[in-house]
């Protein structure tokens, strides 16, 4: 299976902000965007001329990358966007939010989305009672996702009961039976990235 490499901090460092790819690290001064936030490499700290498509592909990248989506799949969101009616921009970042992988991250099930691609991957998450293992699957109002039954009592999920956890409107999850619900469709207000998507458009559109 293909998949995005590079260090995560380094991912970064190049997009100029935090994309919380390390889970609790991210919040602490241990962050590299904290302690050195400059591009990676000799150059780094050097002045460049950016241009707008430049800044344009930026932007995207951002996306991809926090995400942990690869091009040819996040062009897939874009195509799928831009035949949905209403804003491309937004539609495409609804698509991408409603991925299960990213809902699990949303959740607090696992502390990165990586660490939940992970945590799907290996079959530990059921959608209304079917083990679902595609990190993409699209969740749709009133799915139920809940940590499998017979694997509640591993350590990594057991150590969230009772935790209080804070989430976006339009998921539920309950820490002591593990199961959540999708209550709406994300909008663009529930996507806290700071991200210009018009951009990516932009660069799409060329
Ligand atoms: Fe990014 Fe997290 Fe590394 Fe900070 S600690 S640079 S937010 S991956």
């Amino acid at each position: 299976m293909a998949k995005m490499i590079g260090a995560d901090c380094r991912q970064c460092r190049r997009e100029g902000c935090k994309l919380f790819l390390k889970g609790e690290r991210c919040t602490t001064k241990k962050c590299a965007i904290e302690r050195r936030p400059v591009a990676p490499g000799q150059h780094g700290t050097g002045r460049k001329r950016v241009t707008e498509y430049g800044t344009q592909l930026r932007e995207k990248q951002k996306v991809k990358r926090a995400y942990g989506i690869l091009e040819k799949q996040f062009h897939r969101y874009y195509e799928e966007a831009e035949r949905m009616k209403g804003v491309t921009g937004e539609n495409m970042l609804s698509l991408i939010e409603r991925r299960l992988d990213n809902v699990v991250y949303r959740m607090g099930i696992g502390s990165s989305r990586s660490e939940c691609r992970q945590i799907v991957n290996h079959g530990h998450i059921t959608v209304n009672g079917k083990r679902v293992n595609i990190p993409s699957y699209q969740v749709k109002v009133g799915d139920v996702i809940a940590v499998k039954e017979n694997k509640r009592d591993l350590d990594m999920f057991k150590q969230l009961k009772g935790m209080k956890i804070v989430m976006p409107k339009w998921l539920e999850f309950n820490s002591d039976t593990l199961e959540g619900k999708v209550l709406a469709l994300p909008t663009r207000e529930d996507i806290d990235l700071n991200i210009k998507e018009h951009l990516i458009i932009e660069l799409y559109s060329r």
